[in-house]
């Protein structure tokens, strides 16, 4: 069985991201290194939408359905946001619509969205 990145994000099914590559580990765990494709986030502090980079958060790891006997793991680095209006300029990591930071898993992973 290949995986090839294309039939990859494909089978996530997933929005916002790219895959970059995949690594095949002990007991039949796939490693799915991805980025985010959107741009931005809102300020924690704030609210405001903030587009000033600012380098990249711890890597986390989130686990998805399997696939068939294989299980799946997304690794993904945040990307970092600082706020230009806070006081002492404050960043704020970016965090996709699937998954939510403090569970670190990944929401709807697997099912199809409408
Ligand atoms: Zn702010």
């Amino acid at each position: 069985m290949t995986f090839d990145k294309e039939t990859l994000q494909t089978l996530l099914n997933l929005p916002d991201i790219a895959v970059d590559r995949v690594v095949l580990g002990e007991r039949k765990t796939l490693k799915v290194y991805v980025h985010s494709t959107l741009e931005g986030t809102n300020c924690h502090r704030c609210g405001r939408p903030i587009d000033h980079e600012y380098g990249h958060g711890r890597e986390l790891e989130l686990r998805h359905l399997p696939f068939g006997d294989y299980r799946v793991v997304l690794v993904l680095r945040p990307k970092r946001y600082q706020c230009p209006f806070c006081e002492g300029r404050p960043t704020t990591s970016q965090t996709l619509s699937w998954y939510t930071q403090r569970s670190g898993l990944a929401r709807n992973s697997g099912q199809v969205r409408a």
